[in-house]
């Protein structure tokens, strides 16, 4: 398919430049799942395409990546709202996801990649359980997703984690490339030494990322110093693990020590801004890692304690609590916020050419309408875009060369069964749920 979009300004995206381009009357071009051509009207080549996209009013950009999320857990939206983490966790979370199978999980799955592709997420990076389920969704809708089998173990068996390198071996870099495989311990106090040392070389072995949970609150933080004699970061180093290509989601409570272990192993922090607020666990110092060379990407964290999958909102809290702590309002400016929430979590993901609109890029881009009260007037272009756009100004969503929500509409997923089925299914589970505390 080829798609010719017209009539828009074009964000190209950003990586280290100082400022956010933008491009008046711009034309992008999309043969197959890779973009022709992304610039001014008045220079783009001629392009025959079957589908034209009228794209006025609108901004093209890059789509948003979602580097830290479990999305199934759809079901769970605010769940035991209110609770500290680990009553959160124990009292609620583990007694309703006991109730989980295939089917629930598979709609659950669909659910998210709805809401996702809706508030204009094109990748997302997962960790959970009943993951051939997960995968089999993202096959079926058409997002991306870097896919890693949540792995814990308490009694040094390790059995997880085959399931994991299973997944890698059966589901990499299948799907045109769309769906990745990651190699995902839960945390440090999820697991043994046995297992994050063989979690580690997994991932060196077949040259996946490794995505785990790093000092999410003070709790876990202080609990890993007082049970091994070192932050969690460091306790990953002395596995082996950090020799890997490391996603470290949360990183509330590092220690100037860890920040820079982090910038010296290129590590890639995800930030998760408003499920550490909801579940009162912190504000990761990311002006800090920022200012001594550290990836920060963004992640929305599960709905269970976000309670949505709109990223928009993790982007105009990261710069505004940053403002706020720091009583510096130039700490983090809106290209480097753009880059957390789309090239910088791409690259994390493992993809050289995703993250930006540029020729030979991945076609995964989002249409923004900019003709709203809210958005208007438009001559203060970047802060507009971090700080006055909401999640529902997303028009379109394609991603790998398809267009899979537009206006409202989804091409690959049947939204009112969906729906149906994620409220009857969801039900289910809380009966159940109150019958055991009953
Ligand atoms: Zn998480």
């Amino acid at each position: 398919m080829r798609t010719r979009i017209f009539g828009c300004a074009l964000v190209p995206g950003v990586e280290n430049e100082p400022n956010i381009p933008f491009v008046q009357n711009a034309e992008v071009q999309v043969d197959g799942n890779l973009i022709a051509y992304a610039g001014t009207a008045e220079n783009a080549p001629p392009f025959e395409a079957e589908q034209q996209i009228d794209a006025s009013g609108c901004i093209c950009m890059p789509g948003l990546v979602n580097l830290h999320t479990h999305t199934p857990m759809t079901f769970l939206r605010s769940a035991g709202a209110d609770l500290m983490l680990s009553d959160w966790l124990n009292q609620v979370i583990f007694k309703l996801e006991a109730q989980w199978n295939r089917g629930l999980i598979r709609t659950a799955t669909d659910l998210g990649c709805m809401e996702m592709l809706r508030f204009g997420t094109t990748s997302f990076c997962d960790m959970y359980m009943y993951t051939d389920s997960i995968v089999k969704a993202v096959r079926d809708n058409g997002m991306r997703a870097l896919i890693g089998h949540g792995v814990v173990d308490t009694d040094g068996s390790c059995k997880d984690l085959e399931e994991g390198v299973e997944l890698a071996k059966n589901w990499n870099r299948t799907c045109n490339d769309r769906i990745r495989v990651s190699i995902a311990p839960h945390a440090e106090y999820t697991s043994t030494p046995a297992l994050m040392k063989a979690a580690a070389r997994a991932a060196i072995d077949m040259d996946i990322p490794f995505h785990t949970h790093v000092s999410e609150t003070k709790a876990e933080h202080e609990g890993c110093i007082r049970r091994r004699r070192m932050t969690p970061l460091k306790y990953l180093q002395s596995c082996g693990a950090l020799d890997a290509k490391v996603i470290a989601a949360h990183c509330v409570w590092f220690s100037d020590e860890d920040i820079d272990l982090a910038a010296k192993y290129g590590i890639t922090v995800v930030h998760n801004p408003v499920s550490n607020l909801k579940l009162a666990s912190g504000v990761a110092p990311i002006a800090k890692m920022l200012g001594r060379g550290c990836s920060v990407a963004l992640g929305t964290d599960s709905v269970a304690s976000n309670d949505n999958l709109n990223l928009w909102e993790e982007i105009k809290l990261m710069p505004l609590l940053q403002k706020g702590t720091t009583l510096d309002p130039t700490v983090i400016p809106p290209a480097q916020v753009l880059a957390a929430a789309t090239s910088v979590g791409a690259k994390a993901m493992g993809h050289e050419n995703l993250g930006l609109l540029k020729e030979g890029y991945i076609a995964d881009l989002i249409l923004l309408n900019i003709r709203t009260p809210h958005m208007t007037p438009h001559v203060h272009p970047e802060s507009n875009l971090i700080y006055a756009l909401q999640g529902s100004d997303v028009t379109l969503t394609m991603v790998d060369g398809k267009v899979l929500f537009r206006d409202g509409e989804y091409t690959t997923i049947d939204a009112q069964t969906v729906l149906r089925d994620a409220e009857e299914g969801a039900a289910g589970m809380y009966k159940r749920f109150r019958a055991m505390n009953a």
